[in-house]
C-alpha cells in the first residue's frame, strides 16, 4: 500500500517535471486521425452518416419480432402506430454500439392508468428496454415510467409531454462487453436524452429488463431494435441510427 502509493506520488511527481520541461505549445497537438467529416440535418432531418430506419412511410426496415413477417402496424400521415396483436416488430439489421433517435407520440384519447396508458418501448439489443408511456399525470412505478431502463433505473426527471404531442428519445448504448468465455467484461451502458433533458446518464444496465425477476446477463453479439406491442396505440416517425 505505502509502495502503491509512494510510486503514484513519484509517477505524478515525473509527470510534473516532464511537463515543465515542455515549453512548445505545439508539443502537445496532435493531428492524426482526423475525424470523419458529417453534415449535420437540418432541423429534425437526421445526420448525414445515419441509418434511416423509419421515415413514416414505409417498413422495409422492419419485420415482425415473432416469425420475421412484414409489419402489421398502421401507417398513416407520416407516422407508424401499434396495431395492437400485431406483435413487436424489430429492425432487419443489427446494431451493437449506438446512437440512436426516435419520436413517439401517445395516444391523445387517454386510457387506462399506470402502466396500461401509452404502453410501448424500445429494446435495444432486443434485451434492454428503455420504456416508452404516457407518464403525463399518470403515476406507475418509478423504475417503469418513462425513460426508465425498464425495473432497473429510474429516470433522474419526469419530462413527458402532453398526451397527443410527439416527443423524442436520443439514446446512447453501449453494449455489453463479453470475453471468449462468455464471460461478461463490462455491462452496457445507456444515456437517455427525452425532449432534450438528460434523463438517464451513462446508466448501467444490469442485464436483460425483465418483467418478473432479475436480470441476468448472457453472453450475445450485435442485435436488432425492438419496438413494443403492448396494445396501446403509440405512434413512431423519424427514427434513425447511428453505429458508433
Ligand atoms: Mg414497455
Amino acid at each position: 500500500m505505502i509502495r502503491n502509493t509512494l510510486s503514484l506520488f513519484l509517477l505524478a511527481l515525473g509527470l510534473q517535471s516532464l511537463s515543465a520541461q515542455i515549453t512548445d505549445p505545439k508539443a502537445t497537438e496532435v493531428w492524426n486521425p482526423v475525424p470523419r467529416v458529417v453534415t449535420p440535418g437540418q432541423g429534425t432531418q437526421p445526420p448525414s452518416d445515419a441509418i434511416v430506419l423509419f421515415d413514416g412511410t414505409h417498413w422495409k426496415e422492419w419485420q415482425s419480432a415473432k416469425d420475421s413477417s412484414a409489419v402489421s402496424w398502421t401507417l398513416q400521415d407520416g407516422a407508424g402506430t401499434v396495431k395492437p396483436g400485431g406483435g413487436d416488430i424489430v429492425t432487419r439489421r443489427s446494431f451493437g454500439d449506438m446512437q440512436l433517435h426516435l419520436e413517439f407520440r401517445e395516444p391523445s384519447v387517454v386510457k387506462g392508468e399506470g402502466q396500461g396508458r401509452g404502453n410501448s418501448g424500445v429494446f435495444l439489443q432486443n434485451r434492454y428496454e428503455v420504456q416508452i408511456l404516457d407518464c403525463y399525470e399518470n403515476r406507475t412505478y418509478s423504475n417503469g415510467q418513462t425513460g426508465s431502463v425498464y425495473k432497473q433505473s429510474i429516470p433522474l426527471v419526469n419530462v413527458c409531454r402532453k398526451p397527443g404531442e410527439w416527443q423524442t428519445y436520443d439514446i446512447l448504448f453501449t453494449a455489453p462487453r463479453f470475453n471468449a468465455d462468455g464471460i461478461l467484461t463490462a455491462p452496457a451502458r445507456v444515456t437517455v436524452i427525452h425532449n432534450g433533458v438528460v434523463i438517464q446518464l451513462n446508466t448501467e444496465i444490469k442485464g436483460p429488463t425483465e418483467y418478473i425477476g432479475l436480470p441476468v446477463y448472457q453472453a450475445h453479439g450485435k442485435g436488432p431494435i425492438k419496438l413494443q406491442d403492448h396494445g396501446n396505440l403509440v405512434s413512431f416517425r423519424n427514427v434513425w441510427v447511428r453505429e458508433l
